[in-house]
């Protein structure tokens, strides 16, 4: 089944000699309670009979430390989530404890506490730009997703149109594992053994350039995009759909870009046929392209976004989407009640420790460093295209992906064995024997895809190039080094 591991540690010595504490456990005991007991996401634990799954016990900075000492660049930010890096650990902590000491948990059930409303404050500021003043919390993305769905089929049928019952998503998007979040999910793999999912999607194109037909011309490739949308909403009915959702840049497949006019002409759609946008910003939120939210960067107009991991930064779980006063107005005027409830939304450690990563967010203009360091990280990952396996280099902001070719003329992709092999034996050894912790992801094409902290400084962003460098140089080498007949294998 194609996959989207993250690298797995796998080199025996350690990769950086310089001095950590010691774990503060045992490593024996700590490799037996997860062999006995634990199940992982995504993780045929099957693979693991002969060796340990990766444990890690520290971070430091934009670095991880696993349970035998070694220390990896954090080059996928845990899972897009530790923006801040490893160092704010012990400040957002004793936000956590102020609240707990003060009030450890409130239902938000017709009641609430400063917290929740100190952060919905905070990020209506946030999203005043985008017009998106109201926030309902969760704890995470795939709830969010969920959450976002619940008020479009409770606004519509506000509306008096209870007859929007589906959904336009794209193509190997991810948006959750949750069966209603599930069901906008692009990949087959992870849908079918769920099937029939709850809320009918149509899946229209992503925004891959580089394998579009229509790729090579920007203004082409955005009108044939539009037009498939179009197809779609006209054959599904354009009275039947109640919102499209997608990521400013997707994540699923590599980092995918939007051509120029794209979300005007999805905005431009959806208020034709009446139709909510949802911009689902679990990735590219707090600060991952350059601004706040990445709609701004595309000049998006959401009607509602949905964030996560950034929010906290990694420190603890929240997730929630944005709205705008237009989408609240049934909630908020006693017409509509919404009828969604989560035990832990805006649950009070959470949001207190928000507030203190938002805090900062701003005290260190993340937006800001990202925008100053993206155009020599774009360098010099372009630069890695003089590199005979490397077909597409793509991304923006600190959201980066590499596809692999088996041939950069005719674009010729690698067999799944083919892809395996160069991504689990060849590159993620390499890349582990570095030091570089990134995603090694053969959902659609393989690609390798980096995410580094938000706070990385130019020096980790040129260590992070080069590394990539030297394991891909290895790896195109393995490449050619393979037996006609191996490589036709
Ligand atoms: N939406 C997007 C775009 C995501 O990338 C993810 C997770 O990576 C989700 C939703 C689901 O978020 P969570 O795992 O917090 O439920």
């Amino acid at each position: 089944m194609a996959s989207a591991q993250l690298q797995v540690p796998a080199g025996p010595e350690p990769v950086d000699a310089a001095p950590v504490d010691p774990a503060p456990v045992d490593p024996a005991t700590v490799n037996r309670q997860v062999r006995d007991h634990l199940l992982l996401n995504f993780t045929d634990l099957g693979e693991f009979a002969d060796r340990d799954v990766p444990v890690f016990v520290r971070g430091d900075g934009c670095h991880v430390i696993d349970l035998q000492g070694r220390r990896f660049i954090d080059g996928l930010s845990g899972l897009f989530c530790t923006n801040l890096g490893h160092s704010y650990g012990d400040r957002i902590g004793r936000a956590a404890h102020d609240q707990l000491s003060r009030l450890v948990f409130t239902p938000s059930w017709y009641l609430t506490h400063p917290g929740a409303a100190a952060l919905a404050d905070r990020l209506a500021g946030l999203g005043e730009p985008l017009d998106l003043s109201r926030v309902y919390l969760t704890s995470g993305g795939g709830e969010a997703v969920e959450a976002a769905w619940k008020l479009a089929r409770q606004w519509h049928a506000a509306r008096g149109e209870p007859q929007r019952r589906k959904a336009i998503s794209r193509t190997l998007a991810y948006h959750g594992t949750s069966l209603g979040a599930l069901s906008f999910t692009g990949l087959a793999d992870i849908r079918q053994p769920f099937e029939p999912l709850p809320v009918p999607t149509a899946f229209v194109s992503n925004t891959n350039a580089y394998r579009h037909p229509a790729g090579g011309d920007p203004a082409g490739f955005t009108r044939a995009l539009l037009a498939e949308v179009e197809a779609a909403i006209a054959w599904e009915g354009a009275d039947q759909v109640a919102m499209l959702i997608a990521e400013p840049v997707q994540n699923s497949g590599g980092a995918f870009t939007p051509p120029p006019g794209y979300w005007q002409g999805l905005r431009e759609i959806c208020d034709r046929h009446g139709i909510l946008l949802v911009a689902d910003e679990t990735i590219t939120g707090f600060g991952r392209l350059g601004e706040w939210f990445g709609c701004q960067r595309y000049d998006a107009r959401p009607d509602l976004l949905t964030f996560a991991k950034g929010a906290t930064a990694g420190h603890a779980p929240l997730g929630g989407v944005l709205v705008t006063e237009r989408v609240a107005e049934p909630f908020v005027t006693g017409r509509a009640t919404y009828l969604h409830g989560l035990t832990f939304s805006g649950h009070p450690l959470a949001t207190a420790v928000s507030l203190a990563a938002l805090d900062i967010y701003q005290e260190e203009s993340v937006p800001a460093n990202v925008r100053a360091l993206e155009p020599g990280l774009r360098e010099g990952l372009e630069q890695l295209r003089r590199i005979p396996i490397v077909g597409d280099v793509r991304g923006a902001g600190f959201f980066w992906a590499i596809e692999l070719v088996r041939d950069q003329a005719g674009r010729e992709t690698f067999s799944p064995q083919e892809a395996d092999w160069l991504l689990r034996d060849v590159l993620s050894r390499r890349m582990d024997a570095l030091g570089l912790l990134c995603r090694l992801d053969d959902r659609g094409e393989p690609v390798i895809q980096l995410s580094p902290p938000l706070v990385a400084d130019r020096e980790l962003l040129d260590r992070i190039v080069a590394i990539v460098g030297e394991a891909l140089e290895a790896a195109a080498a393995a490449w050619q080094g393979r037996t006609p007949a191996r490589r036709s294998a």
